[in-house]
């Protein structure tokens, strides 16, 4: 019999040169080792090597024409994950550093959040090389075409059901949806996050910002506090960072940091909804910097990204909703001592393992990803739900659910410390644990 050491390090030999994959097998380790120890009569310790194995990986070249008329050739990816509590589900990110190893790395992550939603939900996460900053719009419409013409033999409504992640939003997945429709000559919803016409659902764009921040939420009634006036800094271009804004106004907080790739803001005088909306036209509409948001205001100042970043700022409440290791041990030490008391994630792995080590240290709270990111793909899970159904659930009823979701997640996470005897809001074991041994169950139950 292997040691559990040995089973770990044979993982990562299986797997060389992808550390980001190593990083998030790691971390889940770490956490699970107490199971496997026990080897509870559903978890042999062998179970986790077969955790960390895709059932399928398939890469793939993707041709499509530029608009000078040239070829070009990118690589695209499905890795489909675990599918032992459902379809494959998972998003897709275009942007030049995707790799093997950043895609497992987010496919592994997706197991185990996936299951906390409590939706019937397998896990996957594709993508491409591909960078759309910079294309014309038909350039990415002919790139999407592309990727599905080779991807579209191994999804489907029962099988595999990609989203969006980074770089790739509601009109890359109109143009994939468009080219599958077209394939299969059948209206699926093999894609989640579509337009609200054409199958989507209300609040799957809001879902992952405002997710993060009922689980803030929740955490924070724990201890008997509230977001209300609390200082917060919310990194990210994306989706998940406007809604997390969005939603942390609503709560009363006084958001007065955010970034996106050119640098940071800070604006002592806090976000208002006039100032969002704003912020919103100059990053969704207009495509341009975040500077242009202190060209508006003056209390605002604009800091190029280089030698300072947003972490630098003191603060109550951090959330990282931009991308993996954007926050590392010297930037939770810097939060920490400017008086941090909370950081939820909303990207995924957004802090180096050191990091978390020392906020978990430091009894500064801490939500994992896995748990406050989980929003997004729970809607898209109910997406699925309404597209099998054949009809639309109201906006009401989606905000309703969402937060019931979210609030299940943190009870689940409230049951697994107490059950397993973990220290108190360990948030992190928590959900590794829960997750790690609802799927195991499954794995273990289907043979
Ligand atoms: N990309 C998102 C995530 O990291 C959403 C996935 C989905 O909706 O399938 O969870």
């Amino acid at each position: 019999m292997a040691t559990l050491n040995q089973i770990l390090k044979s993982v990562i030999e299986k797997n060389p040169n992808e550390p980001e994959f190593h990083q998030a097998v790691e971390e889940v380790f770490d956490s699970v080792l107490p199971v496997l120890k026990n080897q509870r009569d559903y978890v042999d310790a062998r179970l986790f090597e077969r955790i960390c194995e895709p059932e399928r990986i398939v890469s793939f070249r993707v041709c499509w024409t530029d608009d000078r008329g040239q070829v070009q050739v990118n690589r695209g990816y499905r890795v489909q994950m675990n599918s032992a509590l459902g379809p494959y589900k998972g998003g897709l990110r275009f942007h030049p550093s995707v790799n093997q190893s950043i895609l497992k790395f987010l496919a592994f992550e997706q197991i185990f959040k996936n299951a906390l939603t409590g939706l019937p939900l397998g896990a996957g996460k594709g993508g491409a090389d591909f960078d759309p900053k910079g294309k014309s719009d038909g350039e990415v419409m002919r790139f999407c075409q592309a990727w599905m013409m080779e991807a579209y033999r191994h999804i489907g409504h029962f099988t595999d059901v990609p989203a969006g992640d980074i770089g790739v939003g509601e009109r890359e997945i109109g143009y994939l949806f468009g080219t599958y429709k077209k394939i299969q000559n059948e209206f699926q919803g093999v894609l989640t996050g579509k337009g609200l016409d054409w199958g989507g659902s209300f609040l799957r764009p809001e879902a992952t910002g405002y997710g993060l921040i009922h689980f803030a939420h929740f955490m924070l009634t724990e201890v008997d506090a509230t977001l209300e006036n609390k200082v917060c800094l919310v990194s990210g271009a994306g989706n998940v960072s406007q809604f997390a804004i969005e939603k942390l106004l609503q709560e009363g907080a006084k958001v007065v940091g955010f970034s996106d790739s050119t640098g940071f803001i800070h604006d002592p005088d806090g976000m208002t909804e006039d100032k969002l909306r704003f912020l919103k036209k100059i990053k969704n509409g207009q495509r341009k910097s975040i500077s242009a948001f202190a060209d508006n205001y003056k209390s605002a100042v604009f800091t190029p990204a280089g030698e300072k970043n947003i972490w630098t700022l003191p603060a109550d409440c951090a959330f990282p909703c931009a991308t993996q290791n954007e926050l590392d041990e010297n930037d939770a030490k810097t939060l920490q001592e400017n008086g941090l008391t909370l950081l939820a994630e909303g990207a995924n792995m957004p802090c180096t393992p050191k990091a978390i080590n020392y906020l978990q240290r430091s009894k500064v709270l801490y939500g994992p990803g896995k748990a406050s990111n989980a929003g997004g793909v729970a809607v898209s899970g109910l997406e699925m739900t309404q597209n099998r159904m054949g009809r639309y659930w109201s906006k009401q009823d989606l905000e309703k659910e969402l937060r019931i979701i979210m609030k299940d997640i943190h009870e689940k996470c409230l049951e697994t410390i107490a059950t397993h005897g973990l220290t108190d809001q360990d948030y992190l074991n928590a959900a590794n644990i829960g997750a790690f041994e609802k799927v195991a169950n499954a794995m273990n139950a289907q043979g």
